[in-house]
């Protein structure tokens, strides 16, 4: 059903379409149409920017994926330079649109619980420091000193200094304000269910009609790789549903992305007191693949677990769950021009999107524009799944 207040009007014939509302098409699209584009985002759902994402800014290498996916690191490593500079990124962005975002980057800490725990952690920082990052190890003693509300389990953890969180819901709304701003027409409830060449011109089959345009970005997350395949690609992209907690807000006393060596968690505050818990606990995907439902076992598992590293969460209340579906791409993004499609481009972020997302949108939105990109795309080329 289409609500005339999120559908909005369906362009016919545009210069560029970005298909897909979330970070990334939000970002390019805003980028685009910065720079004089007529630009248009068409959504199957709420083009929104991701408001299912946890909002935590990641720098090091989760060992979440690093042990589910231990064939896929040198990958993840490859990619590992642009995470602090997106995490930057997203400073500059909240400075460009003026926005409070919520952002902070006090560093994040993946705890241990064992001496083993530990080990793999010190081998994990030595190897991020060799690629650039800020990574180090600290003791008990050294963690009581920043982070005095970590559980009397935790042995040690590995401080990464460039990581840090913000408030999705802030960052989306402002970037929303910013692309209507900038001029971007916002199509809502409208699938893209094919694109082909019509002469020089990409034509999109929607579910509200025929929309033609002469340049074309995929930027739909898990929608993605239907939407390629027309151009020979095979895209290695996953739904991957997720659970999210929230509590009640309390006084700020967490100070910092927590993570865990071996276990799935993430946990940190937001500045209004709400504290944030997540980190890969699954939910359920519907039979349509086009929406996640919340899982009893993953809000009892996950904010356990929380209160085990964080104690003090315990006297907290949720006030919400939630579910949303995750891209996973094997690693680093798929980011640029489609080769052997003049005006097609891919806009899909990676390993934690939405860190990723607006560094990542701005690099395509750069070759979009015939600009050489700030970072070499080669690795992140749709051309690999050719
Ligand atoms: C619960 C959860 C928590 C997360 N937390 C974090 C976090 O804390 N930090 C972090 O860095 N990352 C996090 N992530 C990952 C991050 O949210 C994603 O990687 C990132 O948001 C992907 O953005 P995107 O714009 O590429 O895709 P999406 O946000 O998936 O947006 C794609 C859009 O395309 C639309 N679409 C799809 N197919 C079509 C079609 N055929 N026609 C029209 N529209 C279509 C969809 O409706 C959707 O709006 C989390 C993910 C989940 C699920």
């Amino acid at each position: 059903m289409h609500s005339p207040t999120t559908s909005g009007p369906l362009p016919r014939d545009i210069q560029t379409v970005v298909v897909g509302g979330g970070i990334l098409g939000l970002c390019v699209a805003g980028f685009l149409a910065e720079e004089g584009r007529e630009v248009a985002i068409i959504d199957a759902g709420r083009p929104e920017g991701t408001t299912t994402n946890a909002g935590s800014l990641h720098v090091q290498m989760q060992s979440r994926f690093m042990r589910m996916h231990p064939d896929q690191v040198p990958a993840l490593e490859s990619g590992l330079h642009l995470y602090p500079k997106a995490v930057e990124f997203w400073f500059e962005l909240q400075r460009h649109l003026d926005a409070d975002f919520g952002l902070k980057a006090s560093g994040g800490l993946m705890v241990a619980e064992s001496r083993e725990q530990l080990d793999f952690l010190a081998k994990k920082a030595e190897r991020e420091r060799s690629l650039g990052l800020d990574s180090k190890i600290l003791d008990r003693d050294e963690l009581d000193q920043i982070a005095p509300y970590l559980g009397p389990a935790v042995v040690g953890a590995e401080l990464c200094a460039d990581e840090g969180r913000l408030d999705a819901l802030k960052a989306n709304t402002a970037l929303r304000r910013w692309v209507r701003r900038v001029g971007v027409m916002v199509t809502g409830e409208t699938s893209v269910d094919r694109v082909s060449r019509d002469g020089g011109r990409f034509k999109l089959d929607t579910s509200r009609g025929t929309v033609r345009a002469a340049t074309l970005v995929i930027a739909a997350g898990p929608g993605s790789l239907t939407l390629a395949e027309p151009f020979g690609l095979t895209l290695p992209v996953e739904s991957e549903p997720l659970h999210m907690n929230i509590t009640e807000p309390t006084d700020l006393f967490i100070g910092h992305l927590v993570q865990h060596a071996d276990r799935m968690i993430t946990v940190k505050q937001l500045s209004s007191g709400h504290v944030v818990i997540g980190g890969g606990w699954p939910a359920d995907l519907s039979p349509s693949e086009d929406y996640a439902a919340v899982r009893l076992s993953s809000i009892i598992g996950n904010t356990s677990l929380a209160q085990h590293i964080v104690p003090a969460i315990g006297r907290l209340r949720i006030i919400r769950t939630w579910a949303g579906i995750n891209t996973p791409t094997g690693g680093p993004g798929i980011l640029g021009p489609i080769h052997g499609a003049p005006n097609a481009f891919l806009a899909i972020p990676g390993e934690a999107g939405y860190t990723l997302g607006p560094l990542s949108a701005r690099l395509v939105a750069d070759t979009v524009l015939g600009r050489r990109p700030t970072e070499d795309l080669a690795p992140f080329s749709p051309s690999r799944f050719r």
